[in-house]
């Protein structure tokens, strides 16, 4: 498997934050932003990550690191006085078998490990790929303190890192600009003189680049939006799984019914209610789920209420039960055993009748068929069998009454 390196400038003097510190030691919501940045990078598809701190402050930035122990990061290395000194340092560092590369500055702690692989995937594809977002507010031309022209925004974005790439095309333009004493701002500049073409990831406002004081505020402003999101993500659930049996015997004068389908066959099954071998599965799988026990408890073969009811009403109730209890059918897997007929032509018609009586869409209900090879008395046409496994989610920590 090909390997995908991270380089990590963290160079940024404090001097812009009114800071004695490198803006990498700036704490965000308690933790430094370095942590914030490198945390993403642990998170994203990355292998390993090389960072590249100022020679003055590479002891203090080593001892970070192995404070908050962060994952994937193989070296910290002595950064030069301009970041594309520091990236060449950090470029030393990755191996020959790495394929690609991806740049960030250490003082974008909000990238996300989305946009992170989005860009590695986007340089995988074309050669290399960068972060940007579309300028938004009117720019204008200054000229000693006066506007001298607006400039058309038009096709004007707003460079971000990750800066991705293939490991050799980066190896080419860095080695391209070091023989010519070129000084790019970004990784890709250094690409671009070479006529190699950067592809454009969108970015996001919110990969935000910490230089002044209160980028911090926004940035802390923007992490605690996000904690929040997180937070709601993570609210308590409860997943419930069943699992289903069924069998009936086929006899001649009846309809075949399977998953709410009239099937066509000389013989159908037969039952109380339709017979619907298959919906029954998938009920008992429901009522598992519930801990509710079985069909049989629920809908007697003695009661007259349900004689001849089509089993899709059953489920409805079964459904209706789920509902009271807050939860939701997540999916649903169903196996017919039938040595005839052939059954797969009539799963979407089966699909989206069972979907539409749970309320979900018919990707989440699985049908299979399958024979016994004349084995048994599904082998032998006496019967049809269907077993079904059903999850079930609900909010929030569940009490189930088992009764
Ligand atoms: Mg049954």
């Amino acid at each position: 498997m090909a390997e995908a390196y991270a380089i990590i400038p963290a160079g940024g003097s404090g001097s812009r934050m009114g800071l004695p510190l490198p803006k990498q030691f700036c704490l965000l919501a308690g933790i430094p932003l370095l942590i914030h940045t490198l945390r993403a990078f642990a998170a994203s598809p990355v292998d390993a990550i090389i960072v590249a701190a100022p020679a003055e402050h590479l002891a203090p930035t080593r001892d970070l690191l192995a404070r908050f122990a962060v994952p994937k990061v193989r070296a910290v290395v002595a950064g030069g006085r301009l970041r594309q000194d520091s990236v060449a340092a950090g470029l030393r560092e990755v191996p020959s078998s790495a394929e690609l590369i991806a740049v960030h500055d250490g003082a974008r702690p909000l990238v996300t490990p989305a946009l992170i692989a989005a860009c590695l995937d986007e340089a995988r594809r074309s050669g290399a790929a960068m972060a940007a977002i579309p300028v938004k507010d009117t720019l204008k031309a200054v000229v000693g303190g006066s506007v001298q022209r607006t400039v058309d925004r038009d096709g004007l974005w707003q460079a971000q890192t990750p800066q991705t790439a293939r490991a050799g095309l980066l190896r080419q333009a860095f080695a391209a600009a070091a023989a010519d004493g070129f000084v790019g701002t970004d990784e890709a500049s250094l690409l671009e003189r070479l006529g190699i073409q950067v592809s454009i990831v969108e970015g996001s406002e919110r990969n935000l680049k910490v230089t002044r004081p209160e980028d911090l505020l926004v940035a802390a402003a923007l992490l605690r939006n996000q904690t929040e999101e997180e937070k709601s993500m993570n609210e308590p659930f409860s997943l419930r799984i069943g699992h289903g049996y069924d069998a009936h015997c086929l006899v001649a004068g009846r309809d075949l019914v399977l998953g709410g389908v009239i099937v066509d066959h000389p013989k159908g099954l037969l039952g109380h209610s339709d017979a619907d071998v298959l919906t029954h599965a998938l009920c008992d799988a429901l009522l598992g789920a519930l801990g509710e026990g079985d069909i049989g408890r629920h809908f007697p073969d003695s009661d007259e209420r349900y004689r001849g009811i089509s089993s899709l009403k059953l489920l409805a109730e079964v459904m209706a039960l789920a509902a009271a209890r807050g939860l939701q059918l997540v999916n649903a897997d169903v196996t017919v055993v039938a040595q005839k007929p052939k059954l797969a032509p009539h799963f979407p018609a089966m699909r989206s009748k069972l979907a539409a009586v749970c309320g979900v869409t018919p990707e989440a209900i699985n049908l299979k068929a399958s024979t016994t090879e004349k084995m048994g008395f599904a082998g032998r046409e006496e019967g049809i069998a269907a077993h079904a496994v059903a999850l079930l989610k609900g909010n929030g920590e569940l009490t189930m009454e088992n009764g």
